[in-house]
């Protein structure tokens, strides 16, 4: 069952990709197992799958320790409290939602020096709301140029959850704003390889847009039922 919804969503995976003239090896699979114990991420790495997305430190932490054994990449995708910087340094390869200068510093300060620096994005609100996370488009020049300056952190690209959309053309809309913020970053001389976006809802969307991390859960574990 876990092996053959991944193969399912590699499918899709590849089929956007072929749809958008894009090798399918230029998009990297996320699996965002929240809520999802450690045995179904272990059936989901036999299948062949490494990189899994985490939203909850002490379930994740929980997580890895059950799984250590295994040659997992971790990345911290959820919303981060000052509190639990360390932690977050400490224990993942990636975080997407990096969105203000004081968490950046602090995982950047609380980085462990043995490690490589830890590889991030920063969250954009690209659907405008004011009660969701990510920064705002306009303050997004600023914060990608302090984040660069950090000696803990490498920036990597942008990371965005658009509000729920059922038609593509709204769909590719959002992402296609984030390509734009993207590609401006990268003409102000950031060296940025990932746009990570793209859920289980609008893979194909983001994909088109350019997406090179999309984070799956549901089309991978199923519907979560509990919340963690
Ligand atoms: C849960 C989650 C996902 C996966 O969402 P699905 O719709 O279940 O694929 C992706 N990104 C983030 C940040 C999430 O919290």
């Amino acid at each position: 069952m876990p092996c053959e919804r991944l193969r399912a969503v590699q499918a899709r995976i590849a089929r956007a990709a072929a749809d958008a003239g894009r090798d399918a090896a230029t998009v990297r699979l996320l699996a965002a197992s929240k809520t999802f114990d450690a045995e179904a991420v272990r059936a989901m790495a036999a299948c062949g799958q490494h990189e899994f997305g985490e939203n909850y430190l002490r379930e994740a932490l929980d997580k890895q320790a059950a799984l250590r054994d295994l040659p997992l990449v971790w990345h911290f995708i959820g919303p981060i409290q000052g509190n639990k910087t360390r932690a977050i340094a400490e224990h993942f390869s990636w975080v997407h939602s990096v969105d203000r200068l004081k968490i950046a510093g602090r995982l950047s300060a609380q980085r462990p020096a043995g490690l490589l620096p830890l590889q991030v994005c920063i969250e954009l609100n690209v659907s405008g709301e004011a009660s969701k996370g990510g920064v705002a488009v306009a303050e997004l020049p600023a914060l990608a140029e302090a984040v660069s300056q950090l000696p803990g952190l490498q920036l990597r690209g942008l990371m965005a959850i658009p509000a729920p959309a059922t038609d593509v053309a709204t769909q590719r809309a959002a992402f296609r704003q984030m390509h734009e913020a993207y590609e401006a970053l990268i003409a102000r001389g950031h060296a940025l390889d990932t746009l990570s976006m793209g859920m289980s809802a609008d893979l194909e969307a983001a994909i088109l847009e350019g997406a090179t991390i999309v984070r799956i859960g549901t089309a991978l574990f199923g519907e979560r039922t509990k919340h963690a």
